[in-house]
């Protein structure tokens, strides 16, 4: 425990030094006026400057007095949770109440008792410790607080992605539309969705594998993902081999342009499909709908009417784009 006695006396200092020492206090450390207390430890770094643990503080000082050195003492943050005891000769008493003011919590008459010095310094030190106690509680509640945070948000993204592919899962999907659709329907704005599906992908993983129908989930995943550029726009993986993008505040138009891009990603990585009757490669079928939002027509409605369009793409021979004619 270290002490740090601020008296102008040498004689003084000396004295509570020794008084100290016999009553088990060896760390002590002696200065003259605050002037020196802050050129010792505010000139250092606070990381490798000693630690005070309490302060024993004269208030007749040469330059500035205990009082407006206790204030100081608290405004610095290497000192503001350290006691600090006010020492005053007995015609200084009347200063008192300004000395507890600036932070004191305890004072001492000049020259204190060896009993009435022990029992002080040691529950002023007591308090420290408790004060310390309580901080590093507070630091590991901090931290803990921050993990809980970040495991938080992990367990959030981890619960709106889809394991395989990375990209939002239908929870994330209907989460989406419990926001976009009612905002839609308020601003009425157009909505439109894409609904995709691999094509003859049960052959794909009969001929290449489970494993590598895994690989063309994630890579056809991938080139949905690069297909879409604005962030108002979501790709979800619905089902098994089925993706859906709903697009806020875009028209049927706009809706073609978009899947046209989805489409032409996906055949440009020419992945190899052994058993397609549609392509060489893996390709996908397309369906699209769009409408104005209505509040007596549920997105339902509208999914449903791009799941037609895409069971229509299928039947026409696949690797192509349907679009909805009217909701
Ligand atoms: P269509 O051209 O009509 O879409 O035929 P399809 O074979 O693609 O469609 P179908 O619905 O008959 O089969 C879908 C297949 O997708 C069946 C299933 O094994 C596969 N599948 C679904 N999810 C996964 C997955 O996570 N990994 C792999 N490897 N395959 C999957
Ligand atoms: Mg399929
Ligand atoms: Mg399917």
């Amino acid at each position: 425990m270290n002490i740090l006695i601020v008296d102008d006396s040498l004689v003084a200092r000396t004295l509570l030094a020794d008084m100290l020492n016999e009553a088990g206090y060896k760390d002590v450390i002696l200065a003259g006026s605050m002037e020196e207390v802050f050129s010792i430890f505010c000139s250092q770094d606070p990381s490798i400057c000693t630690l005070v643990d309490l302060v024993l503080l004269d208030i007749h000082l040469p330059g500035k007095d205990g009082i407006e050195g206790c204030r100081e003492l608290k405004q610095n943050a290497q000192f503001h949770d350290v006691p600090v005891i006010i020492i005053s000769g007995l015609d200084q008493v009347d200063n008192l109440e300004s000395a507890f003011a600036a932070g004191a919590i305890d004072y001492l008459t000049k020259p204190p008792g060896r009993l009435e010095l022990k029992v002080r310094v040691s529950s002023a030190l007591k308090l420290k410790g408790e004060i310390d106690q309580r901080k590093a509680r507070e630091r590991e509640l901090l931290e803990l607080t921050a993990q809980l945070k970040e495991m938080n948000h992990e367990l959030q993204l981890l619960s709106s992605r889809d394991g395989l592919t990375g990209i939002a899962n239908r929870h994330a999907g209907n989460d989406f539309l419990s926001r976009e659709w009612p905002r839609a329907i308020r601003e009425q704005n157009d909505f439109s969705v894409i609904m995709l599906d691999i094509d003859y992908f049960k052959l794909y993983n009969d001929t290449h594998g489970h494993l590598q129908g895994d690989e063309c989930l994630k890579k056809v995943a991938q080139a949905l993902r690069r297909g879409i550029h604005r962030p108002a726009d979501l790709l979800v993986r619905y089902g098994g081999e089925e993706f859906i993008v709903f697009l806020p505040d875009t028209k049927r138009e706009g809706a073609f342009i978009v899947a046209s891009a989805l489409k032409s990603e996906v055949e440009a990585m020419q992945l190899h499909h052994g058993s397609s009757k549609a392509s060489p490669y893996v390709t996908v079928s397309v369906g699209i709908a769009s409408t104005i939002p209505d509040m007596n027509k549920p997105v339902e409605v509208l999914i449903d009417s791009a799941d037609r369009a895409l069971y229509r793409a299928k039947q026409e021979g696949r690797n192509r784009i349907c679009i909805t004619e009217d909701i």
